[in-house]
């Protein structure tokens, strides 16, 4: 602000100046105006001791102090018939007059106006030169405050310890991670954790928004970079934060050019130049947070840079019941059961945890109560499921439902057919695109597969669906399965064509879709590719459906087991299963 007063200063000095200048040429003419040929007559008659001609404003006083005004339309031709008149006839300057004056430069104040306000919203940044950076020495946060975020709050210890003793680590030549790139949906607690990690190191936290960054003016964001490092410097060892990395890091040369483009590439260009900069023992240690590290520049992730990845999910049952538990204290909570409550809010994140617990308390409070029951928990719950739709992926119960069995029909084929990779996990806690999920993990590397184990993996692939359709009926299965069926199709493919595990296809290498060569293969060659694809999987499912027809209820036990718990290990399926037979 301080640079721009003066802009907005300059029309109302101009304005100023002005109404001064015509006050002094023209003292206000006032008197009883009449018309042309009342004044003459009365001028003609003696009336006026005297005349002033003002342009063509005509004023007589007369000797008792009466004024009398009016308009000459060619003041030449009457002045003749006045100077007949006797009286003391003075001409005077027609000057200006204020109104006139206000009016004239009326537009001009407007123009100067609006341009300095616009010179201010554009570049008012310019002339102020530092960034809204927010510095604060303690956070006075801890990773106590930091609910069911084991993993990441274990891999950020280290960074917290760096911080801490960074000579320890200089001694011995290690290189330390300068830049911690946290990663995950919205209200996770990446902004927390980074809080958490100062607090814990007692370091000063410093915060700006990557938007902060990218301005309307060239090079404006590079500078701000160059400050922020500057102030951390300063204030070393310190934690830089930086929200929204995206909004600076997006990967370069992506679609138009473009003034706004340019100024992206140079502040990301200039954030790297920092980055590299620092020499290892300087105590800063840059985090960054992104809900799309998909699109960030592969250069900010390079080692020495971005190369310390977390990322921070949605919280688990367990995790949410911690948060819960967080949040809860300090409200006086009447037969609340929180692992009810965790158990009922699949896809919330802490920030909408938080939030719930708040609801609940405002809604006691609403209704006149002193303590938080489960019908408040309720309430707020539908609040925010129905107020917020789709901000948090939430699933309806009976899509919850339908997951389930999707996901318990993926696990009991990896049961039913040992050659599959042992199962590490199951949820059905929903994940970007995907709404669950059913991990394996093979107990070795693999190098190569046998067809034993390639047959397991297509039955696992089709279980899913054959799951849906065999308890809900043909009509009620769902798009859930199109990756598992590009999976399929594509092992099914692979078979035929590159591994010849086909005998009708045969030992052959068959071009795949797209590659030279594709168009020559004959339409019999095509037609034995595709059929024979379409009966590996039609097998794969045949068989699938078999296995699942023997070991119905151990399917609907895993799948009453995932709704009840959302997350079950490979053990624990397998307990719950108690197959009565392997396929
Ligand atoms: P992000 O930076 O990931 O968008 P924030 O760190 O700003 O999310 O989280 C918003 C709020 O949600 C936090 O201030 C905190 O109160 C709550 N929150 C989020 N995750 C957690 C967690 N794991 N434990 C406790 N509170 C959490």
């Amino acid at each position: 602000m301080r640079f721009f007063r003066p802009v907005i200063l300059v029309p109302v000095i101009v304005v100023l100046l002005m109404l001064s200048a015509a006050a002094v040429f023209v003292p206000w003419g006032t008197g009883t105006a009449v018309s042309y040929t009342a004044f003459m007559s009365q001028a003609e008659a003696g009336a006026f001791a005297a005349i002033t001609v003002r342009g063509a404003e005509i004023t007589g006083r007369a000797p008792d102090g009466a004024v009398v005004m009016t308009e000459a339309p060619a003041v030449d031709a009457v002045v003749a018939r006045l100077t007949a008149t006797g009286a003391d006839l003075t001409f005077e300057d027609p000057g200006v007059a204020p109104w006139d004056v206000a009016k004239s430069v009326m537009p001009m104040v407007l123009v100067i106006g609006i341009l300095g306000f616009a010179l201010h919203r554009m570049g008012g940044g310019l002339m102020r030169g530092g960034a809204p950076f927010a510095s604060t020495a303690r956070t006075g946060k801890t990773f106590n405050d930091v609910a069911g975020a084991g993993e990441a709050k274990q891999d950020l210890m280290e960074v917290v310890d760096f911080l801490g003793n960074p000579q320890r680590y200089a001694v011995l030549g290690a290189a330390v991670p300068k830049g911690v790139l946290l990663s995950g949906p919205p209200g996770t607690g990446k902004t927390l954790l980074a809080k958490a990690m100062a607090g814990e190191a007692g370091v000063p936290f410093l915060s700006v928004s990557g938007s902060d960054f990218v301005e309307m003016f060239v090079g404006l964001g590079a500078k701000r970079v160059r400050d922020l490092f500057k102030r951390a410097r300063a204030q070393a060892p310190c934690i830089v934060f930086i929200d929204e990395i995206d909004a600076v890091g997006r990967a370069r040369g992506g679609s138009g050019g473009g003034p706004q483009n340019e100024e992206r590439e140079q502040t990301l260009n200039q954030l790297l130049v920092e980055m590299d900069g620092f020499v290892a023992g300087t105590g800063i240690v840059v985090v960054a947070a992104t809900n799309r590290p998909d699109v960030l520049d592969e250069a900010l992730l390079r080692p020495g840079r971005f190369d310390r990845r977390i990322v921070v999910g949605r919280p688990d049952m367990a995790g949410r019941r911690e948060i819960l538990a967080v949040h809860a204290i300090g409200k006086p909570l009447d037969g609340v059961d929180l692992d009810q409550v965790a158990r009922s809010t699949t896809g919330f994140s802490g920030a909408d945890l938080e939030n719930l617990v708040n609801e609940a308390a405002l809604w006691a409070a609403r209704q006149g109560r002193v303590t938080v029951t489960p019908a408040d928990f309720e309430a707020a719950r539908d609040k925010i499921l129905m107020g917020a739709e789709r901000k948090t992926l939430t699933m309806s119960p009976e899509e919850r439902r339908l997951t389930a069995f999707h996901e318990a029909g993926h696990a009991l084929m990896a049961l039913c057919f040992p050659h599959s990779d042992p199962i590490h996990k199951a949820t059905i806690l929903p994940r970007g695109q995907s709404l669950g999920l059913v991990m394996r993990v093979p107990e070795r590397d693999r190098i190569s597969l046998t067809l034993a184990q390639i047959k397991a993996d297509l039955r696992v692939a089709v279980g899913g669906r054959v799951a849906e359709q065999m308890v809900f009926g043909a009509e009620r299965v769902t798009t859930g399965a199109s990756s598992d069926i590009a999976h399929a199709t594509d092992i099914a493919w692979r078979m035929v064509t590159e591994w010849g595990l086909s005998e009708k296809a045969g030992f052959l290498r068959y071009p795949a879709r797209g590659e030279a060569g594709a168009s020559m293969m004959s339409d019999h060659a095509a037609e034995t590719v595709t059929s024979e694809v379409r009966r590996i999987i039609d097998d794969a499912m045949a068989d699938a459906h078999a296995a699942m027809d023997q070991n119905l209820d151990s399917l609907h036990r895993i799948a009453e087991a995932l709704l009840d718990r959302e997350t079950l290990t490979g053990a624990e399926i397998g307990q719950i299963a108690a197959l009565r037979q392997a396929a």
